[in-house]
């Protein structure tokens, strides 16, 4: 479904992503697993368009994204839910799922079974669908920040470090729903630094290391890989 061939992404001097090369393919979880810095994000906004490519190229479902604004890439199916949440503060939790996909509408389909399908995931949102986005917990904007981008009905789900800053209980909650959304079939690329989580959820992983590839496998390998257990499970 998705083929990233070759990437490199630069900031000026500093190159983030070198030869990067990753393939998602339909109905799978893959996760990209690595330390600080080590490029995930900017391969994240790559694929969203938030972040020009050097060299190479992203395939989505056959088409290169090489030329397309992020306007387009949502209305082909490929939705972000971002790192550190990015929600609207001012806005209640139901304004901030609606208004966010005002763009993304271009057919005026109903809303209402978003919506709904929406708080069927998190039920959570939906006792405080009036409250305001600054007044959620850490967890709660976790979850407003993956409903939001389900509201695309996307085809292609980015999640940027769905855990970060959050309780390990809370963040076991959040990872239980992106595996119950990973189960109704929806494709899932996830960046993550918490490596037991996200191998709990990946079919397949990537490991970066200073903007290479330097491991990929399936999850069940990597959980039993020495490398992967010393550097990220701490075993
Ligand atoms: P983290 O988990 O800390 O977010 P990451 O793996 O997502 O890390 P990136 O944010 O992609 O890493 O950063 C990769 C590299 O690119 C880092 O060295 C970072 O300092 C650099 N970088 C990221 N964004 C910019 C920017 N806007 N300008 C310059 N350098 C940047």
């Amino acid at each position: 479904m998705l083929a990233c061939n070759d990437l490199t992404v630069a900031y000026g001097d500093i190159v983030a992503l070198q030869g990067v090369t990753l393939e998602v393919g339909r109905g799978e979880t893959v996760a990209l697993i690595g330390a600080n810095g080590a490029g995930k994000t900017t391969l994240l906004h790559a694929i969203s368009g938030l972040n020009p490519v050097r060299s190479g190229d992203i395939i989505f479902e056959g088409t290169s994204l090489a030329r397309l604004g992020s306007d387009r890439r949502v209305a082909l199916g490929i939705s972000q839910a971002p790192e550190g949440r990015r929600i609207f503060p001012g806005l209640t939790v139901e304004e901030n799922l609606t208004l966010a996909t005002v763009n993304w509408r271009r057919w005026r389909q109903p809303i209402a079974d978003d919506l709904a399908r929406a708080f069927d995931l998190f039920p959570r949102l939906k006792e405080r669908r009036r409250q305001l986005g600054w007044s959620l917990s850490g967890g709660e904007q976790q979850m407003l920040a993956i409903g939001r981008a389900l509201m695309a009905r996307p085809r292609l789900l980015l999640l940027d470090e769905p855990s970060l800053g959050l309780a390990p209980r809370l963040a076991e909650e959040v990872y239980e729903r992106v595996r119950q959304i990973a189960d109704s079939g929806l494709t899932i690329l996830v960046v993550e630094q918490n490596t037991v989580l996200a191998l709990s959820v990946a079919d397949r992983a990537y490991v970066l290391e200073t903007g290479r590839i330097v491991l990929q496998d399936t999850a069940v390998n990597l959980k039993q890989n020495t490398r992967v257990r010393e550097a990220y499970l701490g075993r």
